[in-house]
């Protein structure tokens, strides 16, 4: 436990499989209600453990709650989630379709980026969900998104409109937050290049999933 309380530690030495005992993402999402491995636990008002079905082939992450998410405990409901859900329907992909979470599951006060000791106390949640999901694409939204799963400091510019991984056995695509393209529209050709990319994907596995056919065939050519 450190010096304010949070037990930052309770994932033990192989925090990645700390969680392997949670066998659903309902199990998962209590454990995160309940949670209190980080001072962000102090002022949040709902944790935000995700929305979508259980065999979503796509998840979108993004760096954290914002107030309508605190408020509502929904992921992408505010603002920018009202700008995503325009931009999901323009490039035809269900929101009822995908999986929606953040790094953090509970709200920076003032929207601030989450710290390093944040994102590493609240990351084994996000990779089991990544596990009982089992997706074929990782959507990352934003640079924290990209720097903390991706591990890669790079900007989004640099990183997007390409495929990296595999992580998980997932493809990763970087693209902007829709919360920076709503406060730079210079950055939305760019941003719905890399939806329509995603859709492309989505269809894809879609119609592989339709067809019975096996996921791994899915690959860095779509
Ligand atoms: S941000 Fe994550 S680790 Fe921190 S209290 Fe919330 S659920 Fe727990």
């Amino acid at each position: 436990m450190d010096s304010t309380g949070h037990q930052l530690s309770l994932f033990g030495d192989d925090p990645e499989n700390a969680l392997a005992f949670v066998q659903s993402l309902d199990e998962l999402a209590r454990e995160i209600r309940r949670c209190n491995r980080c001072p962000l636990a102090e002022e949040r008002i709902r944790a935000v453990p995700g929305e979508g079905p259980e065999d979503a082939p796509v998840v979108f992450i993004g760096e954290g709650p914002g107030a309508d998410e605190d408020r509502t405990g929904r992921p992408f409901v505010g603002r920018a989630g009202r700008y995503f859900d325009e931009v999901l329907a323009k490039v035809g992909i269900p929101r009822s379709g995908i999986y929606i979470t953040n790094v953090v599951k509970c709200r920076p006060p003032g929207n601030r980026v989450p710290r390093p000791e944040e994102a590493a106390a609240c990351l084994p949640f996000l990779w089991r969900q990544i596990e009982l999901i089992r997706p074929k694409v990782l959507v990352l939204l934003g640079g924290v998104a990209a720097r903390y799963v991706l591990k890669d400091g790079r900007g989004v510019g640099e990183l997007r409109g390409t495929w990296h991984g595999p992580l998980k056995e997932a493809y990763v695509l970087v693209t902007y937050h829709p919360a920076g393209v709503l406060r730079d529209r210079r950055k939305e050709e760019e941003f719905l290049a890399d939806m329509a990319l995603v859709a492309r994907a989505y269809r894809k596995l879609m119609r592989q999933r339709s067809q019975n056919s096996r996921p791994k065939e899915f690959g860095k050519g779509v």
